[in-house]
């Protein structure tokens, strides 16, 4: 049988083949995928959407596990608490962040146009133009593949920091003690966004950094100053084919420097 490509599975293209590569639909067959390769002793890398991995050309000999569990419910809406929604762990980030402002959920506009899963957001508190994830999470339901057992985090439990989370900090070799199976978040109603608080972002919508704008403008503009910099994905244009920013500074031994 052809082995499955990873470069197949990144957004920078790259990666050689997987040893067994499994598409994971629903959480049990998250579950199930991982205490198996973990039971058989193999290396265990985890794949959302591909665009925060560089893999080598000699590819992953353990099991590539593919997180495809999609869709999301909501389990409380009222206009004193907001809404709460649990979201599965391979939904497509953006594709929720358009639904949100569609439906007039806020507080995530901001962060229109990040690719990937929405499982990966809490691991390294994803980010941009003024806005990140820890502000609208409330938990986080993990499989904990050390103790063979289910663990919901908390956002405080979360140590959530700049573009890092107890999820990042566990990750031992690139393969997470924990899984992420789904993402709950808590957003206000209305149609109004966060407040703004990144200062290009509040020049093109033309408010004060610190003010709301309409949600929608606020991901349109968001999009726009993105596609500016070449920093959406389009699979006609190679250079747009990355893993995104530097987005922390790479830690070099002075010997190496
Ligand atoms: C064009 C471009 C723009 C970007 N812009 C931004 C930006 O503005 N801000 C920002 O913060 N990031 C940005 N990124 C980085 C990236 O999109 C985010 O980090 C995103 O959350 C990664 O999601 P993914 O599903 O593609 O993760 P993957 O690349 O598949 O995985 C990333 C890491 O998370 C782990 N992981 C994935 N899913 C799970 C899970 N369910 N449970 C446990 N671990 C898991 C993987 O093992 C891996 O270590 C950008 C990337 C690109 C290519």
């Amino acid at each position: 049988m052809t082995p499955t490509m990873l470069s197949d599975l990144t957004t920078a293209a790259v990666g050689g083949p997987a040893g067994n590569y499994i598409e994971a639909r629903t959480e049990a067959e998250i579950i199930e995928a991982v205490r198996s390769a973990d039971a058989a002793g193999e290396p265990v890398l985890i794949i959302g959407g591909g665009s925060n991995l560089l893999i080598s050309d000699d590819g992953f000999p353990g099991t590539v596990v593919k997180i495809a569990s999609e869709g999301f419910t909501v389990s409380a809406e009222d206009s004193c608490g907001g809404v709460s929604v649990v979201v599965q762990a391979g939904h497509n980030w953006d594709a929720l962040v358009e639904h949100a402002v569609l439906h007039a959920w806020s507080g995530i506009e901001a962060l229109a146009g990040i690719p990937g899963a929405t499982g990966a957001t809490p691991v390294q508190n994803v980010g941009a133009y003024g806005s990140e994830v820890s502000q609208t999470i409330a938990a986080v339901r993990t499989w904990d593949r050390e103790r063979n057992a289910v663990k919901t985090f908390t956002n405080s439990e979360l140590k959530f920091g700049y573009r890092d989370s107890i999820l990042k900090q566990t990750t031992v070799n690139g393969s997470p003690r924990y899984i992420v199976l789904t993402v709950e978040f808590q957003l206000p109603l209305g149609r109004m966004s966060a407040p703004v608080r990144y200062a290009e972002l509040a020049r093109v919508l033309g408010v004060e950094q610190g003010q709301r704008a309409y949600s929608n403008d606020v991901r349109r503009e968001v999009l726009r100053l993105r596609a500016s910099k070449g920093m959406v994905l389009d699979p006609a244009d190679r250079d747009t084919y990355s893993t995104g920013s530097f987005f922390t500074n790479p830690m070099v031994p002075e010997e190496v420097a």
